[in-house]
This record gives structure tokens, C-alpha cells and sequence, in this order.
């Protein structure tokens, strides 16, 4: 028997695509790209997905692992002779645990599942991004997602108490730790967080969850230099200490555009200014936070430290300065063909990089290039929307190498949060020694020997 009718015996018909069907199957969550893999596999349990890896092991065929395909760096794409294996079958929330304040799930949940399921217990999920409705706990995982509050609760990797995997060869390792504490030897969980697929396929999960606020209040500010934005982020912080959940900076040639000129938004505030900064709290008392969230913003504005200030008065408005900030739509509209970059850096040296960055983008790539800035500065955690004109694969690596040489003397890193994949395994070693890169290769070598899972993501075949 052929290896694909060896893995139909173990998922069945309804588990095993191939020829012409897989093909008309997204290749990312925008659908704009086919599969182009042999066949997708799609198991229903951890046992099924380990007998099918002991097959391909024997076999020694490739597999590349894939959630909800909002992965921004191509990591889980397959191509050519690769299977994909999908967690769509593998959506249960096992338990909620409201004491404990755990949810134990499958890899396949989609994250905006977690959040409401948990919601019903007066609990909720740390982790959100905006790819939410699409992406997985699983690639979440996979790739240590960031997102919106990891200023308040972490990325995922701080997220996770236990998770279970199964390794090249079928192994499965179950750490499905639920406790706070447990510091029985090494954590092995962790090799998975953030190894985009390289390591082992996660199947299952417990998620460290979190008391629901049930106070919050969201504000744009308009701010004129960037000692001011420091001073703000400083005064935030401080005054209000853990009550914070988003710091997030657009640079005013992201706000003009999105916001203001595309027309998609009603700008909650007038254009002119050089930052627009949105600060969120969430908190579990409604009358304090917002008396003292509305006091530190009105003295924000008393001193001259921001120039303008709106406070959301309903969901509708909070969700409207939201849209601005999370209008994925609007940035491919205004910025494609371009790049997204994803970088990270410490907040004091940011102005200058970027004003560098911009410099030397015009220079080198063209007067008509174009590039808009934003990020969870709280964070350190910028997102540069580069479009070097006119296009083209030469123009591209340029403005790659733009932004990301200057990093290594910056103490910054090349991927904050979307993760290596494909597209940035060319620049890793600005980000990480010598030293560092192998042993990351002698820990690929020690749990995937024949280099079966995700080949040449992250680090060269081996
Ligand atoms: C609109 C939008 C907003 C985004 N915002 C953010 C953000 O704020 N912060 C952030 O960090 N990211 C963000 N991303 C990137 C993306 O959503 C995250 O990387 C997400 O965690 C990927 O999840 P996924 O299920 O879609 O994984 P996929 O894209 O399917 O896979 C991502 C990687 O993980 C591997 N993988 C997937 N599932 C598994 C598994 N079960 N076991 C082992 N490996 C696996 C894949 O092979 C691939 O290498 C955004 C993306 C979009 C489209």
C-alpha cells in the first residue's frame, strides 16, 4: 500500500484530501493563493495524528503543520511533495476549570472561540489579536503570538500552562501541566512555544486564564514630538499601573492615510499631529478606573504632554478607533505591492530608527517609496508598512536590508512576534549568535533527525 492509502486507513475517507480537491483549498486565510501541497491530512485526536506520523517517519516524507493560516511569514504553507496537516478537525474545548482558571482545548480551536467560551465563566483568555476569528490556539502557540494586551498579560508563551505534541516520529509528549507552579525539571513545553512547527505538532493545550474586567475605557491621543510620546507611555504606566492593556502608537503617515485619507474611517481626531496614541484600560472598579483614567488624561493634557484627547463613550466608538489601528484591508489597499515588517527595538531608540529607515528608504529605493508606522510600543514592537517604488524583487531585498541591518547594533530583533517561517530565515543571524543558531540546529537534529517537520522553516535544511 501506498503511504497516502496507509494514512486513509487511519483517518479515514473524510480525512485524507488529494488531487484536484486539494487544490481548491486556501493556502492563507485570505484565500488569495491555492494549496499547493501533495495531500492535506486531517486527524481527529492526537492518536490518529501520531500513527500517521510513525507512517511518514518511516516513509520519511515531510510534513508541514497548519492552523488557521494567518501566518505572516509563510511558515505554513506547504508545496510540492509536503503534506499539510490540518487541525481543522481538531476544535474541542475539553474543559473550563473556573477555580483553577484553566481551559485545556484542542490545537484547532480558533482563539476567538477560547474567548467566548471562557467569557461565560466570568473569565477570559490573555491572548488577542486580530486575526482571532481565523487563527488557532495551535499556530498561536506555534509561533508565541503576540497581539494586543501582551503589555498586560504576556504573549503566548505566558500564557500556556501545559500543552501536548507529537514528535517527528510519532512520539507523543503530553505535559498537560495545570499548575502555576511546577518546577519538576525541564519545561518541556517550551519547545514548542514559538518553534513555528519545526519541533513537534501540538494537539492539545491548558490555558493559564485571567478574571474578566469588568471596568474598561479606551482613549486616542494626539501627540507633537516623541519626547512627549515617551513622557505619556511613562505617565501611564505609573499612574495607572496594571490597569493598562494597549499602548499603541500609529506614526502620523499611518494615521493620514488609514484614518484620514482613504475615506474607510471617521478620524476620531484631526490630522497634523505627529503621533496618535490609543490607550486602553481594564480593571474591577467601573467608578475608580474611569474617574482615575479621565484624571490622568485631562492632566496629560493640562501639562501639554498630549495634544488632543478623545475618550470612547460607547463600544461603537471604542470599536471605531479600534478599526483604524486593526484595518488590514485598508493597509494591502494603500501600501501593496509592499512589505510588513515586524520588528523590535527598545522604545528610546525608535525615532531615530525610523527617521533613518525613511532616509535611507527614499534614498536607495526611490522618492516615490512609501511607508507608514505603527506598533504596541509598549511592547517595543513596531510595524513598518514599506512600499519601495517602483517594485520589484531587487527593490524588495533593499528595503529589507534597510530595515533590518541597522537592528543588530540596536539590541532589536527581526521578528517580534510573527515568527522566522520562510520569508525571514535570510536575516536570522542579525537577531541570534552564532553560538545560539547551533544549538537551535542540535536541538532540531535531536528531535527531527530526517528534518520531516516544517523542512527549511526557521533554519536551513538540514
Ligand atoms: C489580520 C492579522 C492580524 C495579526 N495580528 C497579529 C498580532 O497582533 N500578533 C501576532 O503575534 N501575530 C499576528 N498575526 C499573525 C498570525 O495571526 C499569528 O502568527 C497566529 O498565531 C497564527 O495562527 P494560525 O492558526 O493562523 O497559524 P498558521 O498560519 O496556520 O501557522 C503558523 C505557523 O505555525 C505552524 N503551526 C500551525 N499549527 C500548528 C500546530 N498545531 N502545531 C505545530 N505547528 C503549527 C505552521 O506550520 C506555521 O509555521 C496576525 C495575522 C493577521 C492575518
Amino acid at each position: 500500500m501506498d503511504l497516502l492509502e496507509q494514512i486513509r486507513a487511519v483517518v479515514g475517507d473524510t480525512g485524507l484530501i488529494t488531487g484536484e480537491d486539494v487544490g481548491k483549498r486556501p493556502a492563507d486565510w485570505l484565500g488569495s493563493t491555492s494549496c499547493a501541497a501533495k495531500a492535506v491530512v486531517r486527524p481527529r485526536s492526537t492518536e490518529e495524528l501520531s500513527e500517521v506520523m510513525k507512517l511518514c517517519h518511516a516513509a520519511r516524507q515531510p510534513v508541514v503543520p497548519a492552523g488557521g493560516l494567518t501566518g505572516l511569514v509563510h511558515g505554513g504553507v506547504a508545496t510540492g511533495d509536503e503534506l499539510q496537516i490540518s487541525f481543522e478537525r481538531m476544535r474541542a474545548i475539553e474543559e473550563i476549570d473556573p477555580i483553577g482558571k484553566t481551559a485545556t482545548v484542542q490545537a484547532g480551536v480558533p482563539l476567538q472561540a477560547v474567548h467566548e467560551a471562557v467569557t461565560e465563566h466570568g473569565l477570559i483568555y490573555g491572548v488577542d489579536l486580530g486575526a482571532r476569528g481565523s487563527c488557532t490556539i495551535g499556530g498561536n502557540i506555534s509561533t508565541n503570538a503576540g497581539g494586543n494586551t501582551v503589555i498586560r498579560y504576556g504573549m503566548t508563551r505566558e500564557n500556556i500552562l501545559g500543552l501536548e505534541a507529537v514528535l517527528a516520529d510519532g512520539t507523543i509528549v503530553s505535559s498537560m501541566n495545570t499548575l502555576l507552579k511546577n518546577n519538576a525539571a525541564y519545561d518541556l513545553k517550551q519547545l514548542f512555544i514559538g518553534s513555528e512547527g519545526t519541533l513537534g505538532l501540538v494537539t492539545r493545550a491548558v490555558l493559564r486564564l485571567q478574571p474578566a474586567p469588568i471596568s474598561d475605557a479606551t482613549a486616542i491621543l494626539a501627540i507633537d514630538s516623541f519626547d512627549k510620546l515617551k513622557q505619556i507611555f511613562s505617565m501611564t504606566s505609573s499612574r495607572l499601573g496594571s490597569l493598562v492593556r494597549s499602548f499603541e502608537v500609529m506614526w502620523s503617515d499611518y494615521y493620514n492615510m488609514i484614518g484620514v485619507e482613504s475615506g474607510r474611517h471617521q478620524p476620531p481626531l484631526a490630522a497634523g499631529h505627529a503621533y496618535y496614541v490609543i490607550v486602553e484600560i481594564a480593571g474591577i472598579d467601573p467608578e475608580r478606573d474611569t474617574a482615575l483614567f479621565t484624571e490622568v488624561l485631562s492632566e496629560a493634557l493640562e501639562q501639554e504632554v498630549a495634544a488632543d484627547a478623545v475618550i470612547a463613550t460607547s463600544k461603537a466608538q471604542r470599536d471605531a478607533i479600534w478599526a483604524i489601528r486593526e484595518d488590514i484591508e485598508g493597509q494591502i489597499k494603500a501600501m501593496m505591492p509592499g512589505i510588513a515588517f515586524d520588528v523590535s527595538l527598545p522604545i528610546v531608540r525608535m525615532d531615530d530608527y525610523i527617521n533613518d529607515v525613511k532616509a535611507n528608504l527614499t534614498e536607495t529605493c526611490g522618492e516615490e517609496s512609501i511607508m507608514a508606522v505603527f506598533g504596541h510600543i509598549g511592547d517595543s514592537n513596531l510595524h513598518l508598512l514599506v512600499a519601495p517604488r517602483p517594485w520589484s524583487g531587487e527593490a524588495k531585498h533593499r528595503a529589507e536590508e534597510i530595515v533590518y541591518r541597522p537592528l543588530t547594533k540596536l539590541n532589536g530583533s527581526v521578528s517580534a512576534e510573527h515568527g522566522i517561517g520562510l520569508d525571514k530565515r535570510e536575516w536570522l543571524p542579525l537577531s541570534r549568535t552564532p553560538e545560539e543558531l547551533a544549538l537551535m540546529r542540535q536541538l532540531k537534529s535531536a528531535l527531527d533527525p530526517y528534518d520531516l517537520l516544517n523542512p527549511g522553516r526557521v533554519l536551513e535544511e538540514v
